[in-house]
């Protein structure tokens, strides 16, 4: 049995985003005062007679006072009615698709996203009658042409797009969303809250990967679901993923929920930083010989600059980079930098780099949604961006060696 929402949100709302990070969900525990919340390192709850619970709590699968702490406190900076922890960002996207779709739907799919998530879609959920219609996500056109009217249960986007920057109109997917009367999903992982509140734009749902900014140091896999206050197929969206939550059991356990509640609480001050380097980066690699092309919504020059102004309170720290000389160049640059570890994985106080086509999209090798080979996408970290900037310069100058060699073949 499940026992009742334990990660509704509070009504902390009169608060700042900072503030509402460290203290939604996190109230100092009341049986011995410490002021951080114990780690509930336990499986099972003793009960005070048969089925007489204490405050709800029954098995960790259905219940857990650490991940109950994280999921409120996440689902209050989101401005959702209740969040769901996760093992893993795909295993909390591979729940909401099994709570809410029923064999034979449709999904409009966002083309320029996660690999990941594409994979997801077409090979686990495809076996089940699943299908979908990848779309460009900047045009809206497209995406209310890819409805298919009656079939279409779900809109997923990511914005901005990994790793291609690109950014997509919310409110405007939104509108399509309700019109068609399917549910608009959002994967919120690049931006973070502290940046973007779907939800408040006509989001029904955001997923994150916590991995990433949320836990932010690299050291804990995690993904979430929040959802807005909605009844969707004649069910609350809350009692639907949480069903699916307990009865799937994918699941964060209480150490992972720790680490991302401890990250959470510092998003705010991280982002800042990781803008401000990111801004840097990307208007100092605008200017290179080396470099055709700067992805980065920052950029005066990027197509959704001016939309992700007005939806968005910054620009992130995912900057993408193309290079003049190609491929070779792309390669060479990717393995030459040494603070910017060759790595997937993004969102850490630590820069990464990261060859998008055969790292994070070798999943789409082959077909119209695989990522240019000159191409390389920057985890911007929060170090010293004259440092970064010291280590980038390594890696054009490898790029421009690479290049050299090839046109001398
Ligand atoms: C990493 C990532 C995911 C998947 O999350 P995991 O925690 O790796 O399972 C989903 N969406 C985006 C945008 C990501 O970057």
């Amino acid at each position: 049995m499940m026992s009742k929402l334990q990660n509704t949100t509070e009504s902390l709302n009169s608060h700042s985003f900072n503030t509402l990070a460290i203290h939604a969900g996190q109230a100092p525990d009341p049986l011995t005062g410490a002021v951080i919340p114990p780690i509930y390192q336990t499986s099972t709850f003793v009960q005070d007679g048969i089925n007489v619970l204490r405050n709800g709590h029954e098995y960790s699968r259905g219940s857990n006072p650490t991940r109950n702490g994280f999921e409120t406190q996440l689902a209050t900076l989101e401005a959702g009615h209740a969040g769901f922890a996760f093992a893993s960002g795909i295993a909390a996207e591979d729940a909401l698709l099994r709570a809410v779709l029923e064999p034979g739907d449709h999904i409009v799919l966002g083309a320029d996203g996660y690999g990941g998530t594409n994979r997801l879609i077409n090979r686990l959920h495809g076996k089940w009658g699943i299908t979908n219609t990848p779309v460009d996500i900047t045009d809206l056109g497209a995406v209310a042409a890819a409805v298919q009217p009656g079939k279409t249960a779900l809109l997923w986007v990511e914005t901005p797009s990994n790793p291609l920057l690109g950014i997509a109109d919310l409110a405007g997917w939104a509108k399509i969303a309700q019109e068609a009367g399917a549910l608009l999903v959002v994967d919120n992982t690049f931006a973070t809250p502290f940046l973007q509140r779907p939800i408040t734009l006509g989001a029904d749902a955001v997923v994150h990967s916590t991995t990433k900014y949320i836990g932010g140091h690299s050291d804990v896999l995690g993904g979430a679901v929040i959802v807005a206050d909605k009844i969707f197929r004649g069910q609350s969206l809350a009692e639907t993923v949480g069903f699916q939550q307990f009865a799937g059991g994918a699941v964060a356990g209480p150490q992972d929920c720790f680490l991302a509640a401890r990250g959470l609480k510092t998003l705010g001050l991280r982002m800042e930083r990781h803008c401000s380097n990111a801004a840097v980066i990307a208007q100092w690699l605008q200017h290179r010989d080396e470099v055709s092309a700067v992805l980065y919504p920052g950029l005066e020059s990027h197509p959704g600059h001016e939309l992700a102004k007005t939806q968005a309170d910054g620009f992130g720290g995912i900057v993408s980079l193309q290079f003049a000389g190609g491929e070779a160049a792309a390669r060479a640059f990717a393995e030459s930098t040494e603070l910017f570890a060759l790595s997937v994985s993004l969102g850490g106080v630590e820069s990464l780099i990261c060859y998008s086509s055969e790292m994070t999209h070798a999943s789409v090798i082959g077909t119209k949604l695989e990522i240019p080979k000159d191409l390389v996408r920057l985890s911007v970290g929060i170090e010293q961006v004259e440092d970064l900037l010291a280590d980038l310069e390594l890696g054009l100058s490898a790029a421009r060696n690479a290049s050299l060699a090839e046109a001398s073949v």
